[in-house]
């Protein structure tokens, strides 16, 4: 395959790094810094921080639709149109449902970000650490298999990538949601701040704090040393920021790794799958498509690391198909696809408070507050397994009338009430893993690429229905005892995805049988292949997944370095 006349040795490096995102960015960082020549192959267009923000400075008047996604476009992509932060200023990073079809066998909205940088240019930047309620929650509760890992085995990394890569919070000691190295955090609202005393004052259980963020509310040098400097507080972030304000592989994981001078970053590389060499029992490569010339090419290394997000992870998985391994790389417990699971966003609720009429503004943060969980965490207390986190957001904002005609118009708009405070929270809730939510290729359906399309049979059960339903119980008695009215809940019945927190499928666990992951997230039945993005998880807690990923991929970094050094692999 590929070109042949091209030297396999121009094509072999010590490392290749499938994906150039979240996840990935971090893979490249740590290889190149231990001096390994590493590949970063990455399907979509390079993103080059600063100069590929087109719409940064833009102001709101100067967008064609202010801001909006045209009706057509939302009609022929009716997937990532559920998506808040698909807008028109960050379009350009959203990969249309049109260009990247997939096979639903059960409703799923996958959202997706094809380019370096991953959907790390797009998240919302929550990074919550997880704790050892998360890592034991398996053992403890008997659903998946139990983690090869607990929180003291990762808990090091979390602080090596928050350094790096900036989180504000506060240290609130609470032992569902560990503290980290934390930059300055920024100040709740007057309403948060009020509620955050309220439920300290009535609930032993339950707490309000400030949403750690990856943001740069005071940088430290090595930050200045990455060329990012504070959050200016703008909330554009999606657009990529100019200041590099807060964590994206662009600004920093990748620009970090290519001054190393051992990266060598081949965008428009759609990775088709991975090589295995039956002789020497181990994968010896990796098959890439041109995104633009079609042209197959075959790359080589030591070491191949998963980085593709959880999804695309599987497929690649799934498609390296070998006389050893016909059912996916690896994939000797049949398991692989399987267990895949996400996180239950269903449930919302909306209020309004009479208080604080005197103060108007709730700040530009690029965060909010966040409920940590507080159901089934010491005891099961319900009749569902697990339990949910909640953001909490106030504001007083009410649109200005547009009514009337010429005077009466012109008075209308200039009038401003912003009405009472408002506020919010969404609901964060595990989903448990089963063998029955799994990510298959379609027999029949190929991309333009040849690479099978993925397909979805993946769904909410009874236990998350529950939860929502608990979810709305539970936060009202909360609303309604701090004084606020108006309260509304409501239930999506959004499909899984939106979340977009996707993860599993190929598990880390303790048993070959049962896992596709030992401890380190290394392929048990293929040594030198290594997943760390979502793909690689055996639960879903209720904290937001990336900077786990993060801390996952340092630490297998590290990891099979030393064995590479040890020549174990
Ligand atoms: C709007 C939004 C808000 C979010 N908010 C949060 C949050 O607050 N907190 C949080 O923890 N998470 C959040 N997330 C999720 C977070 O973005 C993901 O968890 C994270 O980006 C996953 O990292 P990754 O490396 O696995 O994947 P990505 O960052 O998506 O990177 C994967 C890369 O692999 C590339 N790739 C895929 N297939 C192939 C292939 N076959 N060949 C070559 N390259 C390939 C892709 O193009 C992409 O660049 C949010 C996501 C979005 C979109």
């Amino acid at each position: 395959m590929g070109n042949l006349n091209d030297g396999v040795k121009s094509r072999t490096y010590d490392a290749i790094v499938i994906g150039s995102g979240m996840s990935g960015g971090w893979a490249a960082k740590e290889l190149c810094e231990k001096g390994l020549k590493t590949l970063v192959l990455e399907r979509g267009r390079d993103v080059v921080h600063l100069k590929d923000y087109p719409t940064t400075n833009m102001q709101p008047w100067e967008f064609e639709h202010r801001g909006q996604i045209p009706e057509a476009i939302q009609e022929a992509n009716p997937v990532v149109s559920r998506c808040y932060a698909f807008r028109e200023d960050a379009m350009q990073f959203f990969v249309k449902d049109t260009e990247h079809p997939y096979v639903q066998d059960k409703p799923f909205d996958w959202i997706r970000g094809y380019q370096v940088g991953g959907k790390s240019l797009l998240w919302a930047r929550q990074t919550q650490r997880w704790s050892d309620f998360d890592y034991e929650g398996p053992a403890r509760d008997g659903f998946s298999v139990d983690w090869p890992i607990r929180y003291k085995d990762i808990s090091p990394w979390y602080s090596y990538v928050e350094k790096f890569a900036g989180i504000s919070g506060n240290k609130d000691g609470l032992d569902v949601l560990p503290d980290g190295e934390f930059l300055p955090a920024l100040e709740l609202s007057c309403v948060e701040n009020y509620f955050k005393d309220f439920i300290a004052k009535n609930y032993k259980d339950r707490h309000v704090i400030y949403a750690r963020c990856a943001h740069l509310t005071e940088p430290k040098q090595i930050h200045l040393d990455q060329g990012r400097g504070q959050c200016q507080n703008r909330n554009l972030c999606q657009r990529g920021c100019p200041f590099g304000g807060y964590f994206a592989a662009n600004s920093t994981t990748i620009p970090w790794a290519l001054k190393t001078g051992n990266m060598t970053l081949r965008p428009f590389s759609v990775v088709h799958s991975i090589i295995y060499d039956e002789k020497k029992g181990k994968a010896s490569g990796v098959r890439v498509v041109d995104a633009n010339s079609k042209e197959v090419i075959d790359y080589y290394a030591r070491i191949i690391f998963v980085n593709a997000a959880a999804i695309n992870t599987n497929l690649i998985l799934l498609n390296s198909k070998s006389n050893r391994f016909p059912n996916g790389l690896g994939n000797d417990s049949g398991i692989l696809g399987k267990y895949f699971a996400f996180h239950n966003y269903r449930g919302h609720i909306s209020a309004e408070y009479e208080g604080f009429m005197d103060s108007t503004t709730a700040g530009g943060r690029p965060t909010s507050a966040y409920i940590p969980r507080f159901r089934n965490v010491h005891k099961q207390e319900t009749d569902f397994l697990r339990g949910y986190a909640a953001g909490f957001y106030s504001g007083r904002f009410s649109f200005p009338k547009a009514e009337g005609f010429g005077t009466t118009l012109k008075d209308n708009l200039a009038k401003k009430d912003p009405g009472p405070w408002r506020v919010g929270s969404h609901m964060m809730g595990e989903t448990i893993p089963k063998e029955t939510n799994f990510l298959s290729l379609d027999s029949n359906k190929k991309d333009e690429w040849g690479v099978p399309l993925i397909k979805f049979s993946v769904d909410y059960d009874e236990n998350d229905n529950k939860m929502v339903k608990d979810f709305s119980d539970q936060l009202t008695e909360m609303y309604t005892k701090a004084g606020f009215t108006n309260i509304k809940t409501n239930d999506s019945n959004q499909a899984p995805g939106l979340d977009i927190h996707e993860m599993g499928g190929a598990r880390m666990g303790k048993d070959p049988k049962t896992s596709m992951l030992n401890k380190w997230n290394q392929m048990h039945a293929c040594e030198n292949v290594f997943v760390t993005d979502g793909a690689c998880m055996t639960s879903t807690s209720t904290q937001n997944p990336s900077l786990t990923y993060m801390a996952l991929t340092a630490r297998a970094c590290d990891y099979a370095v030393n064995q590479m050094k040890k020549n174990e692999l």
